[in-house]
Protein backbone atom coordinates (compact mmCIF):
# COMPACT_ATOMS: atom_id res chain seq x y z
CA UNK A 1 0.00 0.00 0.00
CA UNK A 2 1.37 3.37 -0.81
CA UNK A 3 2.06 5.75 2.01
CA UNK A 4 -0.66 8.28 2.11
CA UNK A 5 1.10 11.42 3.62
CA UNK A 6 3.33 10.53 0.72
CA UNK A 7 0.65 10.29 -2.37
CA UNK A 8 -1.09 13.65 -1.07
CA UNK A 9 1.23 15.35 -0.04
CA UNK A 10 0.59 18.43 -2.01
CA UNK A 11 -3.00 18.40 -0.80
CA UNK A 12 -1.91 17.61 2.66
CA UNK A 13 0.31 20.91 2.49
CA UNK A 14 -2.59 23.28 1.77
CA UNK A 15 -4.20 24.30 5.50
CA UNK A 16 -7.31 24.28 3.94
CA UNK A 17 -7.21 20.58 3.30
CA UNK A 18 -4.73 19.09 5.73
CA UNK A 19 -4.46 15.24 6.99
CA UNK A 20 -8.07 15.63 8.14
CA UNK A 21 -9.69 17.36 4.70
CA UNK A 22 -7.43 14.01 2.83
CA UNK A 23 -8.86 12.12 5.89
CA UNK A 24 -11.82 13.33 4.65
CA UNK A 25 -12.04 12.22 0.68
CA UNK A 26 -10.69 8.99 1.70
CA UNK A 27 -14.10 8.05 3.46
CA UNK A 28 -16.59 9.94 0.62
CA UNK A 29 -18.61 8.53 -1.19
CA UNK A 30 -19.44 10.49 -5.10
CA UNK A 31 -21.65 10.16 -7.91
CA UNK A 32 -21.00 11.12 -11.50
CA UNK A 33 -24.47 10.87 -14.09
CA UNK A 34 -23.15 11.05 -17.28
CA UNK A 35 -19.38 9.79 -18.18
CA UNK A 36 -19.06 12.55 -20.94
CA UNK A 37 -17.11 15.59 -21.96
CA UNK A 38 -17.78 16.87 -18.07
CA UNK A 39 -17.98 13.08 -16.04
CA UNK A 40 -14.83 12.26 -17.54
CA UNK A 41 -12.58 14.93 -15.85
CA UNK A 42 -14.58 14.81 -12.94
CA UNK A 43 -14.35 11.45 -12.75
CA UNK A 44 -10.46 11.80 -12.95
CA UNK A 45 -9.67 14.10 -11.12
CA UNK A 46 -11.80 12.99 -8.06
CA UNK A 47 -10.08 9.91 -8.34
CA UNK A 48 -6.71 11.37 -8.53
CA UNK A 49 -7.37 13.13 -5.22
CA UNK A 50 -8.35 10.47 -3.45
CA UNK A 51 -12.06 10.25 -2.87
CA UNK A 52 -12.61 6.67 -2.17
CA UNK A 53 -15.61 5.68 -3.60
CA UNK A 54 -16.84 6.56 -7.15
CA UNK A 55 -20.06 5.36 -9.07
CA UNK A 56 -20.67 6.93 -12.43
CA UNK A 57 -23.89 5.92 -13.98
CA UNK A 58 -24.24 5.50 -17.85
CA UNK A 59 -25.70 3.77 -20.16
CA UNK A 60 -24.07 4.62 -23.54
CA UNK A 61 -21.15 2.77 -25.22
CA UNK A 62 -17.92 5.32 -26.48
CA UNK A 63 -18.37 6.76 -29.88
CA UNK A 64 -16.08 8.02 -32.22
CA UNK A 65 -16.82 11.35 -31.99
CA UNK A 66 -17.13 11.58 -28.20
CA UNK A 67 -12.95 11.36 -28.32
CA UNK A 68 -12.69 15.03 -28.66
CA UNK A 69 -13.43 15.94 -25.35
CA UNK A 70 -14.59 13.09 -23.41
CA UNK A 71 -11.13 12.28 -21.98
CA UNK A 72 -11.46 8.60 -20.30
CA UNK A 73 -11.38 7.56 -23.56
CA UNK A 74 -9.06 6.70 -26.63
CA UNK A 75 -9.35 5.24 -29.96
CA UNK A 76 -9.34 1.60 -29.00
CA UNK A 77 -12.43 1.93 -26.67
CA UNK A 78 -14.65 3.09 -29.62
CA UNK A 79 -17.80 0.97 -28.92
CA UNK A 80 -17.48 -0.45 -25.43
CA UNK A 81 -19.58 0.35 -22.48
CA UNK A 82 -18.49 3.55 -21.18
CA UNK A 83 -18.65 2.93 -17.54
CA UNK A 84 -16.44 -0.53 -18.00
CA UNK A 85 -13.78 1.58 -19.64
CA UNK A 86 -13.98 4.39 -16.74
CA UNK A 87 -13.73 1.46 -14.59
CA UNK A 88 -10.89 0.26 -15.71
CA UNK A 89 -8.98 3.98 -16.26
CA UNK A 90 -9.90 5.11 -12.78
CA UNK A 91 -9.05 1.79 -10.95
CA UNK A 92 -5.41 2.28 -12.97
CA UNK A 93 -5.59 5.83 -11.61
CA UNK A 94 -6.02 4.99 -8.30
CA UNK A 95 -6.46 1.32 -6.73
CA UNK A 96 -7.27 2.99 -3.45
CA UNK A 97 -10.54 4.39 -4.74
CA UNK A 98 -13.48 1.76 -5.26
CA UNK A 99 -15.26 1.81 -8.24
CA UNK A 100 -18.80 1.42 -9.07
CA UNK A 101 -20.06 1.14 -12.97
CA UNK A 102 -23.67 1.77 -12.92
CA UNK A 103 -24.30 0.37 -16.93
CA UNK A 104 -27.83 1.77 -17.31
CA UNK A 105 -30.25 4.90 -17.52
CA UNK A 106 -30.95 7.11 -14.45
CA UNK A 107 -34.37 6.95 -13.97
CA UNK A 108 -37.41 7.69 -11.72
CA UNK A 109 -36.92 3.86 -10.52
CA UNK A 110 -33.55 3.34 -9.96
CA UNK A 111 -32.39 7.30 -9.11
CA UNK A 112 -32.96 7.10 -5.05
CA UNK A 113 -31.62 3.40 -4.42
CA UNK A 114 -28.80 4.29 -6.14
CA UNK A 115 -27.83 8.13 -5.12
CA UNK A 116 -28.44 6.76 -1.01
CA UNK A 117 -25.12 5.31 -1.29
CA UNK A 118 -23.35 8.73 -1.83
CA UNK A 119 -22.90 11.69 -0.12
CA UNK A 120 -22.85 14.16 -3.06
CA UNK A 121 -23.80 13.64 -6.74
CA UNK A 122 -22.17 15.36 -9.78
CA UNK A 123 -24.83 16.36 -12.76
CA UNK A 124 -22.68 15.42 -15.76
CA UNK A 125 -25.51 14.65 -17.82
CA UNK A 126 -27.06 16.56 -20.92
CA UNK A 127 -30.38 16.64 -20.88
CA UNK A 128 -33.24 17.95 -18.60
CA UNK A 129 -35.00 15.22 -17.84
CA UNK A 130 -32.00 14.03 -15.82
CA UNK A 131 -31.15 17.42 -14.53
CA UNK A 132 -34.72 17.38 -12.58
CA UNK A 133 -34.59 13.70 -11.63
CA UNK A 134 -30.99 14.07 -10.41
CA UNK A 135 -32.19 17.68 -8.41
CA UNK A 136 -35.31 16.40 -6.71
CA UNK A 137 -33.23 13.06 -5.96
CA UNK A 138 -30.74 14.90 -4.38
CA UNK A 139 -33.36 17.23 -2.03
CA UNK A 140 -35.39 14.68 -1.26
CA UNK A 141 -32.24 12.42 0.17
CA UNK A 142 -30.74 15.67 1.22
CA UNK A 143 -27.47 15.85 -0.37
CA UNK A 144 -25.93 18.22 -2.49
CA UNK A 145 -25.88 18.37 -6.24
CA UNK A 146 -22.97 19.91 -8.07
CA UNK A 147 -24.81 20.80 -12.00
CA UNK A 148 -22.46 22.18 -14.68
CA UNK A 149 -23.51 22.54 -18.58
CA UNK A 150 -21.90 23.44 -21.48
CA UNK A 151 -23.13 25.44 -24.70
CA UNK A 152 -20.15 25.92 -27.52
CA UNK A 153 -17.49 27.95 -25.98
CA UNK A 154 -19.38 28.63 -22.96
CA UNK A 155 -20.35 26.85 -19.60
CA UNK A 156 -22.38 27.40 -16.07
CA UNK A 157 -21.90 25.93 -13.02
CA UNK A 158 -23.75 25.89 -9.34
CA UNK A 159 -24.00 23.70 -6.75
CA UNK A 160 -27.90 23.26 -5.55
CA UNK A 161 -28.17 22.02 -2.10
CA UNK A 162 -31.79 22.46 -1.08
CA UNK A 163 -30.84 22.65 2.87
CA UNK A 164 -28.78 25.51 2.31
CA UNK A 165 -29.85 27.52 -0.77
CA UNK A 166 -31.69 26.85 -4.11
CA UNK A 167 -32.23 23.78 -6.01
CA UNK A 168 -32.64 23.66 -9.73
CA UNK A 169 -36.13 24.59 -9.40
CA UNK A 170 -35.80 27.86 -7.96
CA UNK A 171 -33.53 28.27 -10.67
CA UNK A 172 -35.70 26.81 -13.76
CA UNK A 173 -39.18 26.14 -12.31
CA UNK A 174 -40.41 25.04 -15.88
CA UNK A 175 -38.65 23.00 -18.50
CA UNK A 176 -37.91 24.40 -21.80
CA UNK A 177 -39.57 22.77 -24.63
CA UNK A 178 -38.24 20.09 -26.38
CA UNK A 179 -36.38 21.45 -29.60
CA UNK A 180 -35.83 24.75 -28.35
CA UNK A 181 -32.37 24.15 -26.28
CA UNK A 182 -29.64 22.13 -28.76
CA UNK A 183 -27.43 19.25 -27.46
CA UNK A 184 -23.70 19.16 -27.57
CA UNK A 185 -24.03 16.57 -30.59
CA UNK A 186 -26.58 19.44 -32.33
CA UNK A 187 -24.50 22.89 -31.40
CA UNK A 188 -21.18 21.64 -31.15
CA UNK A 189 -18.82 22.44 -28.59
CA UNK A 190 -15.65 23.26 -27.57
CA UNK A 191 -13.72 20.27 -25.99
CA UNK A 192 -11.26 22.03 -23.54
CA UNK A 193 -14.74 24.07 -21.92
CA UNK A 194 -15.62 20.48 -21.01
CA UNK A 195 -12.10 19.57 -19.06
CA UNK A 196 -12.56 23.19 -17.69
CA UNK A 197 -15.94 23.15 -16.45
CA UNK A 198 -15.76 19.60 -15.42
CA UNK A 199 -12.44 20.52 -13.67
CA UNK A 200 -14.40 23.36 -12.13
CA UNK A 201 -17.24 20.75 -10.68
CA UNK A 202 -14.55 18.41 -9.38
CA UNK A 203 -12.92 21.00 -7.69
CA UNK A 204 -16.56 22.18 -5.70
CA UNK A 205 -17.05 18.57 -4.74
CA UNK A 206 -13.85 18.69 -3.24
CA UNK A 207 -14.35 21.55 -1.52
CA UNK A 208 -17.63 20.46 -0.16
CA UNK A 209 -16.10 17.07 1.47
CA UNK A 210 -13.48 19.57 2.92
CA UNK A 211 -15.41 22.27 3.66
CA UNK A 212 -12.62 24.57 2.33
CA UNK A 213 -13.66 27.92 0.69
CA UNK A 214 -17.04 28.94 -0.51
CA UNK A 215 -19.04 26.76 -2.28
CA UNK A 216 -21.38 27.72 -5.32
CA UNK A 217 -24.45 27.37 -3.03
CA UNK A 218 -26.52 29.89 -4.23
CA UNK A 219 -24.55 31.37 -6.76
CA UNK A 220 -24.11 30.38 -10.36
CA UNK A 221 -20.69 30.89 -12.25
CA UNK A 222 -21.15 31.61 -15.92
CA UNK A 223 -17.79 31.13 -17.88
CA UNK A 224 -17.51 32.37 -21.74
CA UNK A 225 -13.95 30.94 -23.07
CA UNK A 226 -14.29 32.66 -26.72
CA UNK A 227 -13.39 35.71 -24.39
CA UNK A 228 -11.77 34.01 -20.85
CA UNK A 229 -14.23 36.14 -19.24
CA UNK A 230 -16.53 34.55 -15.92
CA UNK A 231 -19.58 36.48 -14.22
CA UNK A 232 -21.31 35.19 -11.15
CA UNK A 233 -24.91 35.36 -10.46
CA UNK A 234 -26.90 35.29 -7.04
CA UNK A 235 -29.42 32.72 -7.32
CA UNK A 236 -32.06 32.98 -4.70
CA UNK A 237 -33.76 29.83 -2.84
CA UNK A 238 -37.43 30.36 -4.04
CA UNK A 239 -39.93 30.17 -1.48
CA UNK A 240 -42.64 29.18 -3.75
CA UNK A 241 -40.43 26.39 -5.14
CA UNK A 242 -42.79 23.23 -5.72
CA UNK A 243 -39.64 21.19 -4.44
CA UNK A 244 -37.57 23.14 -1.83
CA UNK A 245 -40.47 25.93 -0.58
CA UNK A 246 -41.94 25.68 2.17
CA UNK A 247 -45.45 24.65 0.84
CA UNK A 248 -43.94 22.17 -1.72
CA UNK A 249 -45.91 19.84 -3.96
CA UNK A 250 -43.19 17.33 -4.72
CA UNK A 251 -43.01 14.71 -2.25
CA UNK A 252 -41.50 11.92 -4.67
CA UNK A 253 -39.81 11.97 -8.53
CA UNK A 254 -42.50 12.56 -10.67
CA UNK A 255 -42.44 11.19 -14.92
CA UNK A 256 -39.27 13.47 -16.34
CA UNK A 257 -40.29 12.61 -19.33
CA UNK A 258 -43.78 13.97 -19.31
CA UNK A 259 -42.43 16.96 -17.15
CA UNK A 260 -39.76 17.41 -19.76
CA UNK A 261 -42.75 16.80 -23.08
CA UNK A 262 -40.34 14.17 -24.05
CA UNK A 263 -43.33 12.51 -25.31
CA UNK A 264 -45.97 14.50 -26.02
CA UNK A 265 -45.40 14.19 -29.70
CA UNK A 266 -44.19 10.75 -30.20
CA UNK A 267 -47.50 9.12 -32.05
CA UNK A 268 -46.07 12.10 -34.80
CA UNK A 269 -42.52 10.29 -34.95
CA UNK A 270 -41.57 7.96 -38.03
CA UNK A 271 -38.60 5.65 -38.41
CA UNK A 272 -35.75 5.97 -40.96
CA UNK A 273 -37.79 2.78 -42.40
CA UNK A 274 -40.57 4.17 -42.60
CA UNK A 275 -39.49 7.47 -44.09
CA UNK A 276 -38.13 4.90 -46.61
CA UNK A 277 -41.14 3.13 -47.40
CA UNK A 278 -43.01 6.83 -48.06
CA UNK A 279 -40.20 8.41 -49.98
CA UNK A 280 -39.81 4.97 -52.45
CA UNK A 281 -43.68 4.20 -52.42
CA UNK A 282 -43.84 8.45 -54.43
CA UNK A 283 -46.70 9.38 -51.99
CA UNK A 284 -47.62 12.69 -52.14
CA UNK A 285 -45.59 13.85 -49.21
CA UNK A 286 -44.39 17.34 -48.44
CA UNK A 287 -40.11 16.79 -47.31
CA UNK A 288 -39.48 19.28 -45.31
CA UNK A 289 -35.69 19.74 -43.95
CA UNK A 290 -36.01 22.21 -40.67
CA UNK A 291 -32.25 23.81 -40.76
CA UNK A 292 -29.55 26.34 -39.64
CA UNK A 293 -28.86 28.99 -41.89
CA UNK A 294 -25.58 27.12 -43.40
CA UNK A 295 -26.94 23.66 -43.06
CA UNK A 296 -28.79 21.73 -45.52
CA UNK A 297 -29.64 17.59 -44.22
CA UNK A 298 -29.47 16.00 -47.56
CA UNK A 299 -31.72 12.31 -48.23
CA UNK A 300 -30.97 12.70 -51.76
CA UNK A 301 -34.50 13.82 -51.87
CA UNK A 302 -35.25 16.80 -54.64
CA UNK A 303 -38.32 17.02 -53.13
CA UNK A 304 -37.03 18.57 -50.09
CA UNK A 305 -37.79 21.89 -48.77
CA UNK A 306 -35.07 23.69 -46.90
CA UNK A 307 -36.34 25.89 -43.89
CA UNK A 308 -35.20 27.38 -40.41
CA UNK A 309 -37.45 27.36 -37.59
CA UNK A 310 -37.92 31.06 -37.59
CA UNK A 311 -39.70 30.97 -41.16
CA UNK A 312 -42.59 28.45 -39.81
CA UNK A 313 -45.28 31.10 -40.23
CA UNK A 314 -43.76 31.47 -43.84
CA UNK A 315 -44.03 27.81 -44.78
CA UNK A 316 -48.01 27.31 -43.08
CA UNK A 317 -48.94 29.44 -45.77
CA UNK A 318 -47.06 27.05 -48.52
CA UNK A 319 -48.16 23.87 -47.44
CA UNK A 320 -51.04 21.92 -48.44
CA UNK A 321 -52.95 20.45 -45.37
CA UNK A 322 -54.64 17.67 -47.67
CA UNK A 323 -51.05 16.19 -48.15
CA UNK A 324 -48.83 14.46 -45.54
CA UNK A 325 -45.97 16.64 -44.38
CA UNK A 326 -42.69 15.00 -43.05
CA UNK A 327 -39.96 17.50 -40.98
CA UNK A 328 -36.36 16.17 -40.89
CA UNK A 329 -33.51 18.09 -39.01
CA UNK A 330 -30.25 16.55 -38.05
CA UNK A 331 -31.29 14.97 -34.71
CA UNK A 332 -35.18 14.82 -34.49
CA UNK A 333 -36.07 17.44 -32.05
CA UNK A 334 -36.22 20.54 -34.11
CA UNK A 335 -38.47 18.91 -36.79
CA UNK A 336 -40.75 18.04 -33.15
CA UNK A 337 -40.23 21.68 -32.24
CA UNK A 338 -42.03 22.82 -35.91
CA UNK A 339 -45.00 20.30 -35.34
CA UNK A 340 -45.44 21.82 -32.03
CA UNK A 341 -45.09 25.72 -33.69
CA UNK A 342 -47.43 24.72 -36.91
CA UNK A 343 -50.08 23.00 -34.16
CA UNK A 344 -49.87 26.44 -32.52
CA UNK A 345 -50.17 28.56 -35.81
CA UNK A 346 -53.84 26.15 -36.16
CA UNK A 347 -52.15 23.96 -39.49
CA UNK A 348 -54.43 20.99 -39.53
CA UNK A 349 -52.39 18.99 -42.12
CA UNK A 350 -50.91 15.46 -41.07
CA UNK A 351 -47.63 15.70 -39.90
CA UNK A 352 -44.59 13.49 -39.11
CA UNK A 353 -40.88 14.08 -37.50
CA UNK A 354 -38.42 11.82 -38.36
CA UNK A 355 -37.26 9.64 -35.25
CA UNK A 356 -33.50 10.26 -34.24
CA UNK A 357 -33.17 12.58 -37.04
CA UNK A 358 -31.16 12.69 -40.36
CA UNK A 359 -27.99 11.64 -38.24
CA UNK A 360 -29.27 7.94 -37.47
CA UNK A 361 -31.23 7.56 -40.89
CA UNK A 362 -27.66 8.42 -42.59
CA UNK A 363 -26.37 5.34 -40.50
CA UNK A 364 -29.26 3.43 -41.04
CA UNK A 365 -29.04 3.78 -44.93
CA UNK A 366 -25.84 3.36 -45.08
CA UNK A 367 -25.50 -0.18 -42.88
ZN1 LIG B 1 -36.10 24.78 -5.00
Amino acid sequence: MQNFSERYKSHILLEEIGVQGQKRLKSSRILIVGAGGLGSPVALYLAAAGVGKIGIVDFDNVDVSNLQRQILYNDNDVGKSKTEVAKERIEKLNSQTKFIAYNERLSKSNALKILKNYDIVVDAADNFQTRYLVNDACALIGIPDVWASVYKFEGQISVFDAKKGACYRCFHPIPPKPGTVPSCGESGVFGAITGIVGSMQACEVLKVITAAGNPLIGRLLYFDGLNMTAKEFKIAKDNNCSLCGTNSSIKELVDYDEFCHINEFSENEITPNELNVRLKSGKNIQLIDICEENEKHDLNSPKSLSVTLNNIGFLKEKLNPKRETIFICKYGYKSIYAIRLLKELGYKGKMCSLKGGTNKYSVITAG
